[in-house]
């Protein structure tokens, strides 16, 4: 399947089993970082910036012939969910578990570095990028708006994530919308206290909020064949405090929201945005509203799926196109919007407990597979 023995294979097994024991938070990945530049650093075909945007590291290949730019991106980041795995290389990291298999994501990454070191393109360029904060969506925009990613101007862009649930290495691929936009906002109100024994005298936020409840839920469409799927999840509220004697002044609650397209999450929530300022003005309440956590479509390019479509066979991998896009939100999105490119899955097994559950972990049968599904798109374009 690829040019790896069984030495490489559990040499990358080792190194990922590494990294997951010392699962990093969104943000705060200094250490897996140092780990990856660490075993980078030996291959002399790279140059290598860190600290891109926090803690990304672009290793770039450039083969000083004419030819394509390909980014191949992993990302890094660690989940705040308490694992109850014991193997040996349990995290350490209370409350910190790589639990979306980025571990095996970013080792797939070093393998096809390694690869390539070995077997050097002849023509184009090869970027990897290793990017930290995806699950807090923002690690893409900071890549992006990082000066070391200037004169970076990749024709194609290329992501995969582990998908339990699937047959352990079948490739899940899809044109147009592959994973959902997402974003999360806060609606903080802010009246009045009054004695309990006298709430007309102060402001209440708590029927603001029950408005705010009802009209939100009205507008979900839950069918996710409608192009205008739209759905909002109530995460979490407050209001007032526990102090029987004074009516509440505060008051807040959060939301999830998600669309096949940002453009008609953009419209909704700035729909949802006036309907929230008029429900608030009509109470005399403040309002502030924060938005959060946000994440594009991954916008899944025809020719970059072809690609896939070709790589996967050339590596003789069953392969699922889906019907419908996924309802996660993925920060590879955004690199989406702005270069041509595709995201795919590849199958973690149909037993594998789901992704972000404390019984997860990344099933190290697919690193060959990522590995050799990479190599072959890199081929492909650049011959
Ligand atoms: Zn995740
Ligand atoms: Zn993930």
């Amino acid at each position: 399947m690829i040019n790896l023995n069984d030495t490489q294979i559990s040499n990358l097994i080792k190194f990922r089993q590494t990294i997951h024991s010392l699962a990093e938070l969104s943000g705060e990945e200094k250490q897996t970082a140092n780990l990856i530049a660490n075993r980078l650093r030996n291959l002399e075909n790279f140059i290598l910036s860190e600290n891109v945007g926090g803690y990304s590291i672009l290793a770039v290949y450039d083969s000083g012939k004419p030819g394509k730019t390909i980014m191949f991106r992993a990302d890094i980041d660690a989940l705040p969910i308490d694992e109850i795995n014991n193997f040996e290389y349990k995290s350490i990291n209370k409350n910190v578990a790589h639990k979306c298999g980025h571990d095996g994501h970013l080792t797939v990454l070093v393998g096809f570095a390694e690869w390539i070191n070995l077997n050097p393109p002849k023509s184009g360029k090869i970027i990897l990028l290793f990017q930290a904060s995806e699950e807090n969506g923002k690690g893409a925009n900071n890549v992006l708006n990082d000066i070391a990613f200037t004169d970076i101007n990749p024709d194609y862009v290329f992501a995969f994530h582990n998908l339990p649930g699937f047959p352990l290495n079948e490739i899940v691929i899809k044109e147009g919308t592959f994973t959902a936009s997402v974003s999360s906002m806060i609606f903080r109100l802010k009246g009045k206290t009054s004695h309990a024994a006298e709430p007309e005298n102060g402001i209440n936020p708590t029927y603001a909020i029950a408005e705010i409840i009802d009209f939100i839920k009205e507008l979900n469409i839950y069918e996710v064949e409608d192009p205008d799927f739209f759905l909002a999840t109530p995460i979490y509220a407050k209001i007032g405090e526990k102090a029987y004697g004074t009516s509440a002044e505060n008051a807040e609650i959060h939301y999830t929201f998600r669309a096949w397209e940002s453009s008609l999450l953009e419209n909704n929530l700035n729909f949802i945005k006036n309907k929230i300022q008029s429900i608030a003005e009509n109470h005399q309440l403040e309002v502030y509203i924060e938005t959060l956590d946000v994440f594009h479509n991954t916008n899944n390019h025809s020719e970059a799926v072809n690609l896939i479509r070709e790589a996967a066979k050339k590596t003789n991998l069953d392969m699922k196109e889906c019907q419908l896009p996924f309802k996660w939100g993925e920060d590879f999105g955004l690199f989406t919007q702005k270069f041509k490119g595709a995201m795919f899955c590849i199958g973690a097994g149909e037993n594998s407990p789901a992704l972000h559950h404390a019984d997860y972990d990344f099933p190290d049968e697919i690193i060959a597979t990522g590995i050799s599904v990479f190599k072959n798109i890199s081929i492909l374009i650049n011959k």
